[in-house]
């Protein structure tokens, strides 16, 4: 860990060891890696990242881990210039970073590669989480790989497809008969008692770090440049805080020229507390109940609310909510523009996209960049009304018919 100093509190500024910790004593804000910026900056090159392995761990100079890594093969997933879908929208420069292609088929694989490979350095044997489905999957698989034992918690309502998404990789699986925030409020009492890694308790400053890499990544494709605007969802509003800060720190490193990014956050309107308060003009997030199929990001009670809303502010960009409705169709305009089959979360940020076009938020010619972080089979029941197949007996005389082509 050649730059990772401590652990420091997001508020107060108050230092701590690197240790598998989350919370200041003093004022129980958020802890955060800090880095030795100026050491890191003299050592690190374009040339040096570019020669790196084609996974997220060619930026391990840039992540808090000391230790071997926990790699299942996550990262360098594709930036697809979405010509179709940018005429569709109105957009001359769009482009499409698709991680639905990580080996569990969401992001989440990067943050849980860094705390999985943290909680081997702390010398735990059983990882833990509290998911609305992809986390827990994507903890699972680290644990298999890393030898490790899993206990995963998701609402007892998470879609059959994310269920069988864990179950394969043999976690104790457990299925809590509430929303995910009471999922969390029980996984913080477990988090007490038990010397487990929870992945999204004492080891979130570790795990938070991870999603940096979708914004390295993307900078680097662009050819060392940071796009214009970027739009994403959010659920507890972290992976959205870290894709701003990953382009802040390349600039500062010098390894881009600048970050003028236009920050745009999307949720489901039936679960967008993020959203109310920039809608309100507020920096308070006030919790909701939930109510939406786009469950990914049904989180009522967003713990990185504040901080994704203050980037939004200044960032000059911008937050949306889209429906149920609209996130359905979002994801079939992405699948018959672009080929991606997304999950909901990735229809509720094509919808959002729409509209912020639409309403002339996003202009025409800004390099824009739509982050999809999860894959549409695991959520396929959604979106089942599409499938109308021709049936036909097995003779050409029989499909001619069904295909009404004339004789
Ligand atoms: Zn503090």
């Amino acid at each position: 860990m050649p730059y990772a100093r401590a652990l420091r509190c997001r508020k107060c500024g108050q230092e701590y060891p690197l240790q598998p910790i989350n919370l200041c004593d003093f004022c129980f804000s958020p802890l955060e890696v800090s880095y030795d910026y100026k050491a890191m900056a003299k050592a690190l090159n374009r040339k040096k990242l570019t020669g790196g392995p084609l996974s997220m761990w060619r930026y391990r100079d840039m992540l808090p881990v000391e230790g071997k890594e926990v790699d299942i093969g996550t990262g360098f997933t594709p930036l697809v210039k979405a010509d179709n879908l940018g005429r569709e929208l109105g957009l001359d420069q769009l482009y499409i970073k698709n991680d639905c292609l990580n080996p569990t088929y969401s992001f989440k694989d990067r943050p849980v590669s860094v705390a999985a490979t943290k909680a081997q350095e702390f010398g735990f044997d059983t990882l833990a989480c509290a998911s609305t489905g992809n986390l827990a999957a994507s903890v699972a698989a680290h644990a298999a790989k890393a030898n490790m034992k899993a206990y995963v918690f998701v609402p007892a309502d998470v879609e059959p497809g994310k269920l069988v998404g864990t179950a394969i990789y043999n976690p104790v699986l457990i299925t809590v008969d509430g929303s995910y925030d009471d999922v969390n409020r029980l996984c913080a009492m477990v988090a007490q008692k038990y010397k487990w890694g929870f992945i999204n308790i004492n080891l979130r400053p570790y795990y938070a770090e991870g999603s940096k890499t979708l914004g390295y990544e993307v900078a680097e494709q662009l050819g060392w440049r940071a796009p214009d605007c970027v739009i994403a969802p959010a659920g507890s509003g972290l992976s959205f805080t870290r894709i701003w800060q990953a382009l802040d720190e390349l600039s500062m490193l010098g390894l881009i020229e600048s970050a003028n990014t236009h920050m745009y956050l999307t949720q489901a309107a039936g679960s967008s507390p993020i959203v109310n308060a920039f809608k309100a003009g507020s920096l308070h997030v006030n919790p909701v109940e939930p109510d939406t199929i786009v469950k990914s990001i049904a989180i009522g009670n967003p713990a990185d609310g504040y901080f994704a809303l203050k980037i939004v502010r200044e960032s000059r960009g911008g937050a949306c909510a889209v429906t149920d409705e609209e996130a359905i169709a979002g994801m079939k305009l992405l699948a018959q523009a672009e080929g991606i089959f997304a999950e909901a979360t990735g229809g509720v940020v094509i919808a959002g996209l729409k509209r912020l076009v639409a309403s002339g938020v996003i202009k025409r010619n800004e390099l824009t960049v739509a982050f999809i972080t999860g894959a549409g089979p695991k959520t396929q029941e959604i979106v089942s009304d599409i499938v109308q197949p021709l049936t036909t007996q097995p003779t050409l005389e029989s499909l001619e018919k069904v295909l009404s082509v004339p004789a």
